[in-house]
């Protein structure tokens, strides 16, 4: 791992017990703080996407949000939202999946993909892979074409990346 992508790992910060007991919870809101720890992030998501040929990017609802407009702005591309159920406006496809405990349902719009058809995923983090997954059934649902995935940070241990074996997957800090 390089010297910045360290210093990314050293400032997120575990929450035992949130949002219930047993989860450690990975605060990226240091990071987010900092201007040149926000900037190591961003720029290292649009490596990413731009090593991906992409004409667009997919934020995953919520935190998946906070990279992915600035991600979207440094390729000079557009971003296509997927939303937790009843967000967004528009007609919207629907993927349901398990959770843990009960299940989600994420949407998006229809015509997501006018303008734009080839996409990088990005989200905070990688757990179970179920957002992950569930979204890009989403994007292909509306006629996205998935290039690849790229996390922030991955749980290893919980094998995501397993599910997402159809694609290409990055993260830049892994535990
Ligand atoms: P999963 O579908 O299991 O891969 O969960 C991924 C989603 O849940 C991401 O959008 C994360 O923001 C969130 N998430 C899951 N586990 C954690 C954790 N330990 N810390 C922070 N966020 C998490």
């Amino acid at each position: 791992m390089n010297d910045s992508l360290t210093r990314l790992k050293n400032a997120v910060r575990d929450v035992p017990d949130f949002p219930i007991p047993g989860i450690v919870f990975k605060d990226i809101t240091p990071i987010l703080a900092d201007p040149k720890l926000l900037a190591t992030a961003v720029e290292w998501f649009a490596d990413q996407a731009r090593g991906q040929g992409v004409d667009a990017v997919v934020g995953i609802d919520a935190r998946g949000f906070i990279f992915s407009g600035a991600v979207a702005h440094a390729l000079g591309v557009g971003l296509v939202p997927v939303r937790k159920k009843g967000k967004l406006p528009w007609k919207t496809e629907s993927v349901r999946y398990a959770l843990e405990y009960g299940e989600n349902e994420l949407q998006i719009h229809q015509d997501a993909f006018a303008a734009a058809k080839r996409v990088c995923i990005v989200d905070d983090l990688l757990a179970t892979g179920g957002t992950a997954l569930a979204a890009a059934r989403l994007a292909e649902k509306a006629g996205g074409e998935v290039a690849g995935f790229a996390f922030l940070i991955e749980l290893r241990f919980l094998k995501g990346r397993e599910k997402l074996a159809a694609y290409p997957v990055a993260s830049a800090i892994a535990y």
